[in-house]
């Protein structure tokens, strides 16, 4: 996927991918057949579908804000050659202009490795910010819960990621909902996690909404579309028909954080379907 670019308010967004990488079909689909979300996707021959890791530049005017660094570089062999990520989040940053220097705030939505892989690099064998002036933000019982480094979902909580920078003092770990910067704000939407936060965008009377795995790619509106990762999947339905309840009404630009190939819609209902609003 391009980079993308669209005005909100006096806001400018723009989607850039860390690009693909390849996870089980099965494990994003949850419950739902393989007969049904084939059509939507298909699986190769390992039942791997292919899906992106999507960040958001916002360019307020006065800053620059980083929502979510994607699975990064520093995986080991092993795992890459699971993954099979791009790593690409440096370079189509590079596209947009804005060095890794220039930017000011540094979001993750949680602390899954593929949503803050690039927050730091190794230099020398340390892992330091990739993004050394920025102050970041995570959610505060996001890290509690990866220390706990629990059977079910530690392989998913890498501390290289956030332990340095809550060290140095450079990531600020959150309670709740908080404002970030003016029209910058988080929200915890539980389900996929306890504590997940969407990220609220909101200038000249507009709102975009990432929310990250709540609704993960546009195949997943439907509420029972839920994936197998997600510790608490009666919440994420609950959180989903929450989240469709404002965002239509109040048109949210909904951004997508693993779709391949759409990094944002206005939604719609549709006979009592959520569905992408075309015109
Ligand atoms: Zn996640």
């Amino acid at each position: 996927m391009k980079n993308q670019t669209i005005s909100l308010g006096d806001f400018e967004l723009t989607a850039i991918t860390d690009g693909k990488y390849v996870a089980d079909g099965g494990a994003f689909f949850g419950i739902i057949p393989k007969v049904m979300w084939e059509k939507k996707t298909r699986a190769d021959e390992l039942n791997r579908i292919t899906v992106h890791c999507n960040s958001v530049l916002v360019r307020t005017g006065t800053q620059n804000i980083l929502i979510e660094t994607g699975i990064g570089n520093k995986l080991e062999e092993k795992r890459k050659k699971i993954f099979e990520p791009d790593e690409k989040l440096l370079e189509n940053l590079h596209a947009t202009g804005v060095a890794p220097e220039e930017i000011d705030i540094v979001i993750n939505s949680h602390l899954h490795f593929d949503h803050c892989g690039w927050n730091t690099v190794y230099k020398n064998g340390v892992a330091v910010a990739t993004f050394p002036k920025a102050k970041y933000y995570a959610p505060r019982g996001e890290w509690e819960h990866g220390k706990l480094q629990t059977e079910r979902d530690r392989v998913s909580y890498l501390s290289p990621n956030y332990d340095p920078l809550i060290q140095s003092g450079q990531m600020r770990l959150i309670d709740g909902n908080a404002e970030i910067a003016p029209g910058i704000s988080v929200e915890v939407w539980p389900g996929h996690t306890r504590n997940m936060w969407a990220v609220f965008v909101r200038s000249a009377g507009k709102t975009a909404c990432y929310i990250s795995d709540l609704i993960p790619t546009s195949w997943h509106l439907d509420v029972t579309w839920v994936m197998a990762y997600d510790l608490f999947p009666l919440e994420t339905i609950e959180s989903r028909k929450r989240y469709y309840s404002r965002a239509i009404p109040e048109q949210w630009l909904t951004i997508f954080t693993h779709d391949p190939a759409i990094p944002w819609v206005y939604l719609e209902k549709v006979n009592e379907k959520i569905a992408i609003k075309t015109a």
